[in-house]
């Protein structure tokens, strides 16, 4: 695991850090504020365990108090065990993601939809709903500092989520994704891999024609 702050990369990414893990798991994006906010919590492996990262980060673990998950699949979810043993937190998912989070019997989901808005850290992004990867998928975007959080809908470098996980449709990734390319990004927060922070706005466009090219 890496943490990585992102105030390095980006000047107007002030208290974001990225924590990256081992194996398949999600990145963890990390908030500052007067409490944390976190953006997916990884596959909850004991590697990929978040605690100690923000232990590394702020030296005292401070309180977590929501979580914001871009969607259900389990590399993106398992690290919830984790922050619901040490913090009473709100848990932020799409209304149509809420059915596969049933087994996890989890108190203070809060369902979040297409229009909603949510503060994180300094940051206040609007939900957009990106179905597709999964039915609920959504991203989170500001517009003020061009900020994209894309899960696993978009990539950097032309890439996209799957389609061929049970639930997910091609069809409407490639609607999400248009709706992306409807938008000014200047930087983008993946669910995996690395963010990027140049000529955004063509890497979603890239992204889009490649996934209408697929059949
Ligand atoms: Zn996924």
């Amino acid at each position: 695991m890496t943490i990585i702050n992102l105030e390095n990369y980006n000047a107007s990414l002030k208290d974001v850090y990225l924590i990256t893990g081992q194996g398949v798991t999600s990145n963890i994006y990390v908030f500052t504020g007067e409490t944390l906010t976190i953006v997916d919590s990884g596959n909850g492996a004991e590697e990929n365990r978040i605690r100690p990262k923000l232990k590394e980060i702020f030296s005292t673990i401070p309180n977590v108090s929501k979580t914001i998950l871009t969607h259900f699949h389990f590399d993106h979810i398992r690290g919830l065990d984790e922050l619901t043993e040490f913090y009473d937190l709100d848990i932020f998912i799409h209304k149509e993601e809420v059915p596969f989070l049933r087994d996890l019997n989890l108190k203070r989901i809060k369902e979040i939809n297409a229009g909603d808005k949510i503060m994180l850290g300094e940051y206040l992004l609007d939900i957009i709903h990106t179905p597709g990867h999964s039915p609920g998928s959504v991203c989170l975007y500001e517009k003020k500092t061009k900020l994209l959080i894309s899960g696993d809908t978009v990539f950097p470098n032309g890439s996209f989520g799957r389609y061929d996980f049970p639930f997910g449709n091609h069809q409407a990734l490639i609607q999400s994704l248009k709706r992306l390319t409807e938008l000014d990004v200047q930087v983008m927060l993946p669910g995996h891999g690395l963010p990027t922070f140049s000529k955004v706005n063509q890497q979603i466009q890239h992204s889009y024609i490649a996934a209408k090219s697929y059949s």
